[in-house]
């Protein structure tokens, strides 16, 4: 299958220094990757800016803003079987974005937003028979907020993790999650490794198209 993964947080400027983003290290969309590219599949791998490597035999797009992040999606998007964004892709960005550094005299302390666009909510159209998995980190009603969202971006499945337990969600080598299909059988998987995680991830997307 020809697969495409977003990993890693997006980055929103507000001048040349300074940006908002978040927790996000690129390990589960890493994981994924590697995992994915080992069993035979050919990846492109679509990566916020992060610390880790990337693995050997992905394709990978390197990107900073949740629009770059949109844009990088739509070009791949046409060529691939398959969609998982892992991507933590900010919601927000800063109204204005300075060309020059922000002098400390100057600067307004109210920093005024707007909403990035949705990825998985803008390639919905364009889904046809393509499989599109989303993640969702929660920090309460973890399977009912994550099932929402299923059915909102019109997803296949969504892996749905409770971000304040110990040993999941953001900068942590293990996760703790739930793969809830939009038709079939929900898995609640223990306490495991990122890799572990994405082989699960994996081989479901493996079964769910033979
Ligand atoms: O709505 P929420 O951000 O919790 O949804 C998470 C899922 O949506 C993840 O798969 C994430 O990659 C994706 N997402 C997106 N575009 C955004 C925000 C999140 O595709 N602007």
């Amino acid at each position: 299958m020809r697969i495409l993964i977003t990993a890693g947080p997006t980055r929103e400027f507000l001048d040349p220094v300074r940006f908002l983003s978040n927790r996000s290290t690129g390990r589960m969309g890493y994981a994924l990757s590697e995992v994915a590219a080992q069993r035979g599949h050919d990846v492109t791998l679509v990566s916020g800016p992060v610390a880790i490597p990337a693995p050997e035999h992905v394709t990978l797009v390197n990107v900073i803003s949740a629009r770059d992040m949109l844009a990088a999606v739509l070009a791949h998007l046409a060529h691939a079987d398959v969609l998982i964004m892992s991507a933590a892709v900010a919601d927000w960005r800063p109204k204005i974005r300075s060309l020059t550094k922000l002098k400390k005299r100057d600067m307004n302390p109210i920093i005024e937003l707007e909403p990035n666009p949705d990825i998985l909510a803008s390639v919905k159209a364009l889904k046809g028979d393509k499989i599109i998995i989303g993640f969702a980190a929660e920090t309460h009603d973890v399977d009912e907020e994550a099932r929402a969202k299923l059915e909102r971006k019109g997803l296949d499945m969504i892996v749905a993790n409770d971000v304040t337990q110990p040993g999941a969600g953001f900068e942590v080598d293990t996760n703790i999650v739930t793969l809830i299909p939009r038709t079939g059988d929900v898995v609640k998987l223990p306490l495991q490794s990122k890799t572990e995680v994405a082989e699960k991830i994996i081989a479901w997307t493996e079964a769910y198209t033979a």
